[in-house]
């Protein structure tokens, strides 16, 4: 008879699965009305490796916004649109110490801080090439599917609600525009930041972004270069100093790999020639960060000693 044995990876997920599922901690975010419709038990982690196995537990399958997520990707796409030198000059590389949705720029360069906040994620949004609204937006959709491996789309009623409420980050699009640091169709570009928060995602997917990351941007799954590879060491340099919030010097510390997450509660990391790991719970710490999902992550690094720099 043939008994089929689950992998130790797999265990481990249940394990984890159920240990943190009783943990109900958090709030799930509400600043974007409709975010605040989610069911707060959903649960699910993912981890895919460089060679395409994929090891998952809990609710994987179910559909959610990427929202700060698809930040690290549009990053990707600006530098190979630009190249690193002029996005350079357009949005800085340090990490902030304030909230997401800080209204700052660099006091001398007038520049966002990083791509990771808000306005810096405006600001690199803004300069997607297209000729239009419809041809931006596109090229954004055709990247996530190089990453993800099947076409995406942008959930209408997300995007229409952050687009009504989004008052803050307009006022962030208007101070840069004041600083001549974002072009006059600051509409344009905030449709487009907001239409990128909206796409819709599943755990399984993160988890495929996160290994193409690792991959040397090579999607493991379909083979199909996704980015650049010369611009991954400077996406997965601003995920590890910017990409968990203000929360993201004790996450290097603690946790140790490049990782990014976003207010609809997933997280995503990815771990450099090895695996992409993603995270789904939606309730959120007071720094926006998914309570089991920080939990979870800090685990699996120490677990299976993925913090880049352990050599103990
Ligand atoms: N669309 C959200 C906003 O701009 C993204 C925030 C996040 O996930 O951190 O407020």
């Amino acid at each position: 008879d043939l008994e089929i044995v689950p992998s130790p990876c797999l265990t481990f997920l249940n394990d984890l699965h159920s240990k943190y599922k009783s943990l109900r901690e958090g709030k799930v975010a509400n600043y974007i009305p409709e975010l605040a419709k989610v069911n707060p038990d959903l649960f699910s982690i993912c981890i895919v490796t460089v060679d395409g196995q994929v090891y998952e537990v809990g609710d994987y399958k179910q559909l959610f916004t990427i929202q700060s997520m698809s930040k690290v990707f549009a990053y990707g796409l600006a530098l190979e649109d630009h190249g690193r030198d002029y996005i350079l000059t357009r949005v800085g590389v340090e990490p902030t110490g304030d909230a997401f949705n800080a209204i700052i720029l660099d006091e001398q360069s007038k520049r966002p801080y990083n791509p990771m906040v808000n306005a810096g994620a405006i600001a690199t949004t803004s300069l997607i090439k297209g000729s239009g609204a419809t041809e931006r937006l596109n090229r954004m959709l055709e990247m996530f599917r190089r990453y993800i491996g099947h076409d995406v789309f942008v959930d209408i009623s997300v995007f229409t609600s952050e687009r009504t409420t989004g008052h803050r980050n307009r006022a962030m699009a208007h101070l840069m525009l004041n600083f001549g640091m974002i072009d006059q169709n600051i509409e344009q570009a905030l449709d487009l930041y907001f239409q990128q928060c909206a796409v819709m995602v599943n755990c399984h997917d993160l988890a495929v972004m996160a290994a193409t990351l690792a991959n040397r941007g090579v999607n493991p799954i379909t083979g199909e270069q996704a980015v650049d590879s010369h611009y991954i060491k400077d996406i997965l340099s601003v995920m590890y100093t910017c990409g968990m919030y203000n929360f993201a010097g004790e996450w290097a510390y603690k946790v140790g790999i490049p990782a990014k997450s976003g207010v609809s509660g997933g997280i995503f990391a990815v771990v450099p020639n090895q695996m992409g790991i993603a995270v789904f719970s939606p309730p959120l710490d007071a720094r926006g960060n998914s309570v089991r999902g920080v939990k979870v992550c800090e685990e699996l690094s120490q677990h299976l000693g993925l913090h880049l720099f352990e050599c103990s």
